[in-house]
Formats: structure tokens, C-alpha cells, sequence
């Protein structure tokens, strides 16, 4: 049932919604029987008052036009018709339906990335993939072929909600490698670091929780945590990651749920924190009794300087859930990734798993547990780092020859990111719509920030392009910077963030 009002018109708002269902049953759209929506409902979706659909709803029981019953709520009263009738089906609002914290309020900035992946002439400069011509697919064939003939089709089957036990015991292989102890029943496999972030997110936080997060942070985390209505506590980062004397302020003041961290090569800005401010961060977990989630899918992919530990590796207490993935160094498309923290949380968190999708793609794990048993992931990280290092001083260097004054950038040490600042007098979106129009896309900053800032940041991925798709991405947008530079900003229409991009 979809109603329309009109503000300006003279008609009381009450009785343009009386007219409006009266219609609807007078014209038989609306068949005898049929629920109105739940007075609060209607309300909400028309952004009125209660009262007013009340009143409404009132008319239309004195004209016998529908009845009202405990329990029952308004029903439509029959008037003659058949029940099959197909002129009396009504299109279903399903906007109408969308339940308050539902997708009604999520940009669809993901999406319309991914969806960019397909198209063969835009230069993606905006997605984090890892190089498609990287991925070592006759090796992948080899294992699959294998592990089909060895294992039959258990390969297919279902398998346990926290991953199976061969795979588990290779990521806590990994996790070694990483300097991080852990048992088997520390490690819950995932699809994709996407879901762990969700996991999390449904086992931890309530509406109206406080979550504290870098700025800029990851925006697909971002928008998980308003999806779920956490309130966003923004901590600024400098060169050294985010500013642990201004989180100490906020943790006195507030009380958060959780601490979502990027460490190592954040996303957006390629920063790593730094060692002291590491110990800082966990002192203060500990001392404020706040859990920390540390996102950590690029501390593999360093080019130079030396690794610092993890969070997790750190943290003797078990206050730290560590995130990770293969989607940055092996096939996204897999949805490979897990969790590692204290078994109490991850015994949650796996039964949170079990009604999202029971488990994670058994084929999938199997894949990548014989890639690693069988010493290909370390020969592919170290090709991968070498490939990734050339294409990110390709990016540097074009940046440097091509891009117009006032356009600034950080040249990360790993990861797969250059962020980048370019002037006040440019406006964002014409700028993305500039950019459009010469075939190169790149992250807007905007939805990386948890408050009103940003507008004037961009994120550049160096490792899915190759080195001549590189050169001309930055072609193309100094060519889309130069464009819009000259034109007044007051020629933006709406914020950043939401519009398809190209
Ligand atoms: N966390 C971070 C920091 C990321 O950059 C990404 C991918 N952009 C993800 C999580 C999600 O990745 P996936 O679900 O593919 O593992």
C-alpha cells in the first residue's frame, strides 16, 4: 500500500491519507480482509505524527470501511469481491517494509564499487583487489583436481560453523608466523574479513553502543557499525596511526563498547602505528576495560622497513579480537577469512555464525589449506610484495610528474593504498563525475570518516592496475583534477558518498 501526501496542499494531512486508502478501497486495490500497516509504522515511514494516521484510520471505521480488532490491528471490511482477483493485487512497498536499522540508511558505495569491477574500460583505481594476473590459477586448478579425486565430495559438503579442523590448524600455523600464539579453539574461519567485522558487531554492540574508530578508518566497517546504530567515536591519526593521547581523553569521558583498529597499513591512509603507541593503545584497553578488534589484512604485504607486532601478539590479557584475511594476497572471490581471540568470544561468536550462514565455504577452505600446506603461499606473498612494491612507486612517480599543485600524497610502506588530499577549491563530487567522464574511478574520502570531514581526501589502490593502467589512471585524473579546479565549488549538489560511481 503506498500512500503519497503533500505538504503543501490545503487538505489536513489525516484526511489526504483517509482519501487516499479510501480510494484504494473503493477501487477494490485494497481486497476485503487486508491488513492497513501498524499506526506507528505508517507513521514512521510518511514521517508524521501517530496521532495523525490514528485520526485517519478513525474516518475510515466510521464509514464502515474498515474494522479494528485487538490483536488484529485495521483490516480492510470485504466488498464483494472474489478473492483471486487480479485486479485487486496491490503492488508491495517494500520500502515501507524495511525494518529501522535495515538498508534504507546504507550507502551503496560497496556495491557500486564491486559492480565497477566488471566494467573493461574504467580504469579502477578505487577497489582494493589484489592483481587478478597475480593469482596463481594452475596451482589452484592442480589442488582442486586434486582434492576432488582425494577427498570425494566431502570437498562439498557441509562442514563445522567454526571451519574445518586441517584449515584451522594451518591459520594457527599462520598466526605463529605472525607472532601470534593460538589453539585450535582460538580461531573461527569466516567468509571474508567482511563477515567477521558482522560477527562481531551482532555478538558485541547495541544500538545506541559506542564504538571508537580511527579517522579515516575502513569504510565498509564504517557502515557496519551504523548499520547496527553504534554511535561512532572518531580518534584523529597522524603519521604514526591513530593519536592514543586523544583516545585516552575520549575513554575517560565515554564508556565504548569496543575499539576498532586498523594498525598495519590502514585503510584508507597506508599508516602504521607505531610500536610505544601500540603498548599505549592495549594500557589503555586494559585500564578502561574496552575490547579491541584489530582489522588486520595487509600486515603481509610490507615493501620495505621492519614489521612491528600485532595487537594480538602484544596483548598477553586476551582483550584483543584479531581480523583477518586472505582476500588481499590470495582469491577474494573465496571469501576466506577468520578470527582469532579468546575462546569465550569465539564460542560466541560462532554461534552468531551458525544463523548467518552455518559455515563458511568448505571447498574454499580446503583450497587454501593445501595452497599453504603446501608451501605456495609463502613463494606467492613474496612475488606478490615484489610486484606490488613496482606498482606503487609507478603510482608514486606518475603522481609526482602528472598531478596539479596543491594535490598531495603518502607513500605507504605496504599495504595497497596512496591517499591522497587535493585542494579546498575543488568540489568532490564534481570531481567524481569529472573523473567519470575520463574513465578512472577512485575512493571517494568522505565515507572513510566517521564525522563531517574528509571531503577532501581520495584513495588510490596501486595493486590490481598494472603499471601502464597505472599511468594513465593518473593520467586521467589530473586530467578530471584540472577540469574541475577552475569551477566555483557551490556546484555541488548533495554530500559525497552516495551516488553510483563510475
Ligand atoms: N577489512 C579491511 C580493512 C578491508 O580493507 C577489507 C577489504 N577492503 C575488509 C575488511 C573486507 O575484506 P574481505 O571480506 O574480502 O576479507
Amino acid at each position: 500500500m503506498e500512500i503519497q501526501i503533500d505538504r503543501r496542499s490545503p487538505v489536513p494531512i489525516y484526511l489526504q491519507i483517509t482519501n487516499g486508502i479510501k480510494e484504494m478501497i473503493l477501487k477494490k486495490k485494497l481486497p476485503g480482509g487486508f491488513r492497513l500497516p501498524p499506526e506507528r509504522r505508517l507513521a514512521r515511514s510518511l514521517g508524521i505524527n501517530r496521532s495523525t494516521v490514528l485520526n485517519a484510520y478513525r474516518e475510515l471505521k466510521a464509514d464502515g470501511l474498515v474494522d479494528a480488532h485487538v490483536g488484529q490491528g485495521t483490516t480492510v471490511v470485504p466488498q464483494g469481491q472474489t478473492l483471486n482477483d487480479p485486479e485487486t493485487v496491490q503492488p508491495l512497498p517494500w520500502r515501507q517494509l524495511i525494518r529501522d536499522s535495515g538498508s534504507r540508511n546504507q550507502d551503496p558505495l560497496i556495491r557500486d564499487l564491486l559492480e565497477l569491477t566488471e566494467q573493461r574500460d574504467v580504469i579502477s583505481l578505487s577497489i582494493g583487489l589484489p592483481a587478478p594476473e597475480l593469482l596463481p590459477l594452475q596451482i589452484l586448478r592442480d589442488i582442486q583436481d586434486r582434492l576432488v579425486a582425494e577427498l570425494g565430495a566431502a570437498v562439498l559438503l557441509h562442514s563445522p560453523t567454526e571451519g574445518i579442523t586441517s584449515f584451522r590448524e594451518t591459520l594457527c600455523q599462520q598466526m605463529t608466523i605472525r607472532g601470534i600464539r593460538c589453539s585450535l579453539s582460538d580461531v573461527l574461519v569466516t567468509s571474508g574479513s567482511q563477515q567477521g567485522l558482522d560477527l562481531v558487531i551482532r555478538t558485541l554492540i547495541n544500538p545506541g553502543d559506542e564504538v571508537v574508530v580511527e579517522e579515516p578508518s575502513y569504510f565498509g566497517a564504517l557502515e557496519a557499525f551504523r548499520g547496527a546504530q553504534a554511535r561512532l567515536l572518531g580518534i584523529p591519526t597522524d603519521a604514526e596511526g591513530m593519536r592514543t593521547d586523544i583516545l585516552e581523553s575520549v575513554l575517560a569521558r565515554h564508556r565504548p563498547k569496543l575499539i576498532y583498529t586498523l594498525p598495519t597499513f590502514q585503510n584508507p591512509s597506508g599508516c602504521v602505528l607505531s610500536l610505544q603507541r601500540r603498548r599505549l593503545l592495549l594500557a589503555l584497553a586494559y585500564r578502561y576495560q574496552v575490547p579491541v578488534l584489530e582489522d588486520d589484512p595487509y600486515s603481509e604485504l610490507r615493501y620495505e622497513g621492519d614489521a612491528i607486532p600485532s595487537l594480538k601478539a602484544l596483548d598477553p590479557h586476551g582483550f584483543v579480537l584479531y581480523l583477518s584475511s586472505f582476500s588481499k594476497i590470495l582469491f577474494p572471490g573465496l571469501r576466506m577469512g577468520w578470527l582469532a581471540g579468546p575462546r569465550s568470544a569465539i564460542r560466541e561468536l560462532a554461534l552468531n555464525k551458525q544463523t548467518v550462514d552455518l559455515h563458511s565455504n568448505t571447498f574454499g577452505q580446503w583450497i587454501i589449506d593445501r595452497f599453504i600446506r603446501e608451501g605456495h603461499l609463502a613463494r606467492h606473498i613474496r612475488s606478490a610484495r615484489e610486484e606490488y612494491a613496482r606498482r606503487r612507486d609507478v603510482m608514486i612517480e606518475a603522481l609526482s610528474a602528472l598531478a596539479p599543485p596543491g594535490f598531495t600524497w603518502t607513500k605507504p610502506e605496504g599495504g595497497f593504498y596512496v591517499w591522497c588530499r587535493f585542494s579546498g577549491t575543488v568540489s568532490p563530487r564534481r570531481l567524481m563525475e569529472q573523473a567519470a567522464i575520463e574513465r578512472v574511478s577512485f575512493l571517494p574520502g568522505a565515507p572513510c570518516f566517521a564525522g563531517d570531514v574528509g571531503e577532501n581526501y581520495l584513495r588510490l589502490n596501486f595493486t590490481m592496475a598494472t603499471p601502464e593502467q597505472i599511468r594513465e589512471g593518473v593520467r586521467r585524473l589530473a586530467r578530471a583534477l584540472r577540469a574541475v579546479e577552475t569551477e566555483p565549488r557551490n556546484r555541488d549538489r548533495t554530500g559525497v558518498g552516495t551516488p553510483p560511481i563510475v
